[in-house]
Order: structure tokens, then sequence, then C-alpha cells
């Protein structure tokens, strides 16, 4: 059997991870580089470099290093389209994970490595007073806001942070609402500013623009509200708000026979985060050769939280289910992760560490 997966990150490699375990044939189509993101705001610090977050797999298979453009179902057969390649396969995992959604014009999104590296030279060029706006006070925006405070409290910069949240809480969007009270008061001791019910509508002459009419000066940027799906085409399936792949209870995508999503891509219900996208991976081969039969189960859904937001090397807060832990543990832990799960990146060897 001949699996084509899409996507080099999280879910990709975990999907091809298992294939070669089940001794399917695999193609791989995406970037010939593994990023990973959840260490991104440190590029913005300076405390890690583009390319060591940025590894290449020692791929033991076939790699198309392309971006699928269409993924279509004809009759048994799956094919992946490219700019210069169509792939042909019995199956296929779609991993493309998410892109940054941007209604705003003049900001800088933080989601990928190339992403991370524009905002440095921006932060490098503007020099060490600069005025940094981050929208969005999700993981993202919070991991970022710390990393720039902790420049700071170095005595590398001297960077004025303020985070502006649409919504009348912060960090609306983690599942753990005990947390909240934490990171208000984590926020002030890092001497990051922030503003609630503050809709950024536009981004014009160096002023930051509210809907409501409020301006805030800043020299740049940072958009960390939110992602959309992946703009690649797949006639069969179904798009759920913001564009992302519908997928039924075994991952498969809802109108489709032989395609499968994992990770952020997709509409499942579990939380958008790495664990989950290798979990979903690892699922979608297994189902497909029939080893399990049974519905994919989330580990990580809003009522089961385990997360850890660091806020610089010194600082965070650790969120496992109920409990907010905060202090040093955060960005100890998120360490550890990064070297266990670049270190499986660069063998290609990619397996959830909660099985399915
Ligand atoms: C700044 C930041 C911090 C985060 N922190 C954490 C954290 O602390 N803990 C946690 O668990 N999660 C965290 N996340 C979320 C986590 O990184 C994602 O859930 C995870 O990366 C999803 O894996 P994925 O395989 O679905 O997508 P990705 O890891 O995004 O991989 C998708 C891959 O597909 C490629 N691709 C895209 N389109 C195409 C195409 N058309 N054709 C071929 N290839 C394509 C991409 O280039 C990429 O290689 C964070 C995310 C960000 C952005």
């Amino acid at each position: 059997m001949r699996v084509a997966i899409v996507g080099t990150g999280f879910g990709g490699l975990s999907a091809a991870t298992a294939a070669e375990k089940y001794g399917l044939e695999i193609v791989q189509v995406g970037p010939p580089r593994f990023e990973y993101l959840p260490s991104l705001a440190k590029i913005l610090s300076g405390r890690r470099r583009p390319e060591d977050l940025a590894v290449k797999p020692s791929f033991r298979w076939d790699l198309v290093p392309e971006k699928a453009l269409k993924v279509i179902e004809e009759g048994n057969k799956v094919k992946v389209v490219t700019e210069g390649e169509v792939i042909e396969a019995d199956y296929a995992v779609l991993a493309p994970g998410s892109e940054p959604w941007m209604p705003v014009q003049g900001v800088l999104p933080l989601y990928r490595v190339s992403h991370a590296r524009e905002i440095k030279r921006r932060l490098d060029e503007i020099g060490e007073g600069a005025r940094i706006a981050i929208v969005g006070s999700g993981l993202v925006g919070l991991e970022a806001a710390g990393e720039l405070a902790w420049t700071r409290e170095a005595g590398l910069t001297d960077y004025e942070i303020f985070i502006l949240e649409g919504a009348p809480e912060l960090a609306p969007t983690l599942p753990c609402k005990k947390v909240r009270p934490l990171i208000a008061k984590l926020l002030k001791k890092h001497k990051i500013k922030y503003y609630l019910n503050t809709l950024v509508s536009k981004v014009e002459d160096g002023k930051v623009i509210s809907k409501d009419g409020k301006e805030f000066d800043a020299d740049l940027v940072i958009w960390a509200a939110g992602v959309q799906g992946p703009s690649l085409e797949v006639p069969c399936a179904t798009k759920a708000r913001r564009g992302f792949i519908e997928v039924d209870e075994y991952l498969r995508a809802k109108g489709c026979k032989r395609i499968y999503v994992a990770g952020d891509a997709s509409s499942s219900k579990s939380l958008k985060m790495a664990e989950e996208a290798m979990r979903h991976g690892w699922y979608a081969i297994l189902h497909m050769i029939k080893e399990k039969k049974e519905p994919y189960e989330p580990f990580l859904t809003a009522q089961n939280t385990i997360c850890f937001i660091s806020l610089g090397p010194k600082d965070g807060v650790s969120v496992i289910r109920r409990t907010a832990i905060p202090g040093r543990l955060a960005p100890l832990v998120k360490d550890v992760l990064e070297k266990m799960m670049i270190s499986m990146a660069k063998r290609a060897k990619m397996r959830p560490p909660i099985p399915v």
C-alpha cells in the first residue's frame, strides 16, 4: 500500500514514522525542513537561531520538496498535485498545519521560522528602544511578550511591550480559566502592559488603531491573534469555519474515502497542539491499515488541558488539568521537550509520547 503524506511537521512526520513501522510505501510532500514552532519566541530574543529550530529530518523514503496545491480522489486512488508533479497513492494523510489569520495589513505574523526571523531582523533595525505591540494574548502572544520582556530584564534592550486583546479577558482561547488571574499577575511582574476590549482594526503611520478609535504608538506590530485552515484544495472535502478541513470520528476528511487529516489543519475537537498532531498522524495510519477500528480519542481537549507557557527562560505558567503552577517549571519543561522533539525530528522518528 502506498501512502502520500502532505506536510513535514509534527503530524506528517508522525504519520510517516508509523507508515514506515507498518511497512507502507511512503511519499512525503512538503518542505525538507521540520520547524519546531513551540520555541519560535526564542528567536525574537536571540536565545535560538532560526537554524536551531528548522532541522532536516533524515528521510528514509521519497520526499517531494514542494507545496501540495490540490489533493483529489479518483476511483481507488488519491492524487497529490504540486506545481511540478502529480503523485499517485492509495491513501493520503494531510498534515499541512494552519496559517496565520490576518485581517489587518501592516502587521507581522509569528507562525513560522521565517516570520520569527523577519521580526528579529526588524527589531534589530529599530533598536533597543522599540515599542512593540502584540495583538492577541493567547499562547503565542504571551510567549512572545515574555521572551521580549526578558531581553529588557537581562539588560539587552529597553523594549516597551504591550498586548492588545480584543476580548474582555486575557488568554480567552486558553481552555483553563483558572490561569487568567495568574497571567495578569505575571504580566504586571514583567512590566508588560495589556489592554482588553481592544479589537485592532488598522495599523497606520506608526499607530495601531482599535475598532472603537483608541490609538497606540508602535514601531512594530506582532500579530498573534489566530489561525485559519490551510490553503490546500481538497475537492471531496468540506471545510469548516475559517477553512479547517472537516473530519469524521476516524479523522477522515468528511466527504472523502481515502484522505485523512492530521494536526492543526483539521476541525477535530482536540486542541491544536503538537501532541495531538502527532497522535492524529499515528492514528490515521493505524486506522488505514485496520489496526485501529474505534473512533479517534483525543487526549488534549478543552476539559483535559496540559500546557506550558514560558515567559522567557526563568518564568511562566504550567497548566496541568485544573491546576496552574507559576514559575520556572514551564520554561524548564519546554526546554526538555524542545530537545526531545528536535532529536526525534532529525532522526525522522516522530512518535507521540502519549500513545493512541
Ligand atoms: C509560536 C507557537 C507556539 C506554540 N507552542 C506550542 C506549545 O508550547 N505546545 C504545543 O503542544 N503546541 C504549540 N504550538 C502549536 C503546535 O506547534 C502545532 O499544534 C503543531 O505544529 C501542529 O502540527 P501540524 O503537523 O499539524 O502542523 P505544522 O507543525 O505546522 O506542520 C505543517 C507542515 O506542513 C507544511 N505545509 C503547509 N502547507 C503545505 C502544503 N500545501 N504542501 C506541503 N506541505 C505543506 C508546513 O510547511 C509544515 O512543514 C505552537 C505554535 C506556535 C505557532
